[in-house]
């Protein structure tokens, strides 16, 4: 069985891929409904789980139905069995060249004089038709990044903006200005030659050039492109070979007036790991930054994506998702995609009560633990007192509520005890707090205007 989804997977993905990646692939043995495959490196065997894990578990449901679950191990592999594989001596550079592109780990061996026939050929990653400016919300803290895309779209290779350099943490909308800024240049001009690619992709590449000695190729493919666009640049961090051959091409296309875009999570200036003369260059041209999400970015994002979909989601479901995923964009949508589904499958419209239950797991998740500093904070900030009253011997009343609330709030949303929680609050007893709690609870009951005003800290505490 083993041997037909070996080959099975060799026929799906090809010959390249499967000599690079899977040929050293070994089946340890069966356990349970479990089969257990080996690789002889940490990097094949994450390779081969990340981007191979879910096929090989389908093919061997195929094969054979017992086996529920594929594991893919790091292991030493078994002798090469005679007639497979058997006539391929290991390349003798594979030391070699694991150095030079900078894996810590050797390379799976390729067949010494084997030819990678797609070193050359078309570079780009597929674009998501989804990612252009016209589906792109802009708020504060994308509008300086949207406003450079659109500048190197219109006008590429301007000097001051080249390279582009994005940088945020993720799901704030990288890949989505690249692509925006690769489809509005294809559309503008379409003889223009743009190439994006993640920074693994291009690792990836460069990796098979050398193995098949095509690195000239390799070279010349990149160097005819008039727009790079290299997405999550801090993957190359530690990869030093590979950041050498991209430093050089940068600087060819830079200097043949080509422009770049790149992105990373970090700036320039904070991507240790990345070689000093190439984070001088990245800083050159333009630095942008894509800012953590607002509120009023989420709910435009929400309310143009609820349009998009042409679903009628709520206004207060718009704003309690927009409370709630602070995270970042592709959560959110996430979450608004789930609801869209779930609507759409049992016919229902969307509604509060029904956002909760349905997106249980991912509000759970978002369930912040409050500090006691924060509820301080807060609340302080609420009544408009100092945030040192909280700790203060002072007795007034103005003072001496709003120090209850944020006892009685301490209690409800943290794990604290109550003696913990006095020692916060300017070293008091735990009898104290237990006043504030049962006082605060008490003025609950009797005023509801006063209760309102504490829920709706909580609320804001909450989210
Ligand atoms: P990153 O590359 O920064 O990790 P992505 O570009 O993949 O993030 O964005 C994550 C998701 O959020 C994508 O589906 C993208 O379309 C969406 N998104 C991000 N920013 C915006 C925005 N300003 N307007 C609309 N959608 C956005
Ligand atoms: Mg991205």
């Amino acid at each position: 069985a083993w041997a037909r989804i070996r080959g099975r997977l060799r026929e799906e993905v090809g010959e390249v891929e499967y000599r690079t990646w899977l040929r050293q692939m070994t089946l340890a043995g069966i356990d349970g409904d479990e089969a257990v495959v080996v690789l002889p490196t940490r990097f094949l065997r994450d390779w081969v789980r990340s981007h191979y894990g879910d096929r090989l578990s389908a093919l061997w449901q195929q094969e054979s139905p017992a086996v529920r679950r594929v594991d893919v191990r790091l292991g030493q592999q078994r002798a090469v069995p005679a007639g497979e594989d058997g006539d391929e001596a290991a390349a003798p550079d594979r030391e070699a060249s694991a150095r030079r592109t900078g894996l810590a780990e050797p390379l799976a061996t390729g067949r010494g004089a084997a030819r990678v026939t797609d070193a050359r050929g078309d570079w780009s990653a597929p674009l998501d038709p989804r990612f252009t400016f016209d589906t792109f919300v802009v708020g504060k803290p994308n509008e300086f990044a949207h406003a450079c895309a659109r500048r190197v779209a219109e006008k590429p290779a301007l000097p001051g903006f080249n390279p582009l350099f994005l940088y945020g943490g993720v799901g704030l909308g990288k890949t989505h200005l690249m692509h925006a800024v690769a489809w509005a240049i294809r559309a503008g001009e379409p003889s223009r030659n743009v190439a994006y690619m993640s920074a693994e992709k291009f690792m990836y590449r460069f990796i098979a050039a050398l193995r098949s000695q095509s690195t000239m190729e390799f070279k010349e493919s990149l160097r005819s492109v008039d727009v790079l666009m290299v997405d999550d640049l801090q993957f190359l961090i530690g990869k030093d070979n590979t950041q050498e051959e991209f430093f050089h091409t940068f600087n060819a296309l830079v200097d043949a007036g080509k422009q770049i875009v790149v992105s990373a999570d970090k700036s320039p200036s904070d991507l240790n790991g990345l070689e000093d003369r190439l984070r001088t260059r990245l800083g050159c041209g333009m630095v942008a930054d894509i800012h953590a999400t607002t509120y009023e970015l989420r709910l435009s994002i929400l309310g143009a994506k609820a349009a998009a979909a042409g679903v009628e989601v709520p206004k207060s479901v718009q704003e309690y998702l927009a409370h709630k995923i602070t995270s970042n964009i592709r959560e959110l949508e996430g979450a608004l995609n789930r609801l869209i589904a779930h609507a759409n499958l049992f016919g229902r419209t969307i509604t509060l009560d029904g956002v909760q239950e349905v997106l249980q797991d991912i509000l759970r998740a978002h369930d912040r633990r409050v500090t006691i500093e924060e509820i301080q904070r807060k609340v302080a900030e609420h009544y408009n007192i100092r945030l040192t009253d909280m700790s203060s011997a002072r007795r007034a009343r103005a003072v001496a509520r709003p120090r209850q609330v944020a006892m009685y709030l301490a209690k409800q949303l943290t794990s604290r005890s109550l003696p913990e929680i006095g020692r916060r609050f300017g070293n008091r007893d735990h009898t104290t707090v237990m006043h504030a709690v049962s006082r605060i609870s008490e003025l609950m009951q009797a005023d509801s205007a006063f209760a309102e005003d504490v829920e709706l800290l909580r609320r804001m505490l909450e989210t």
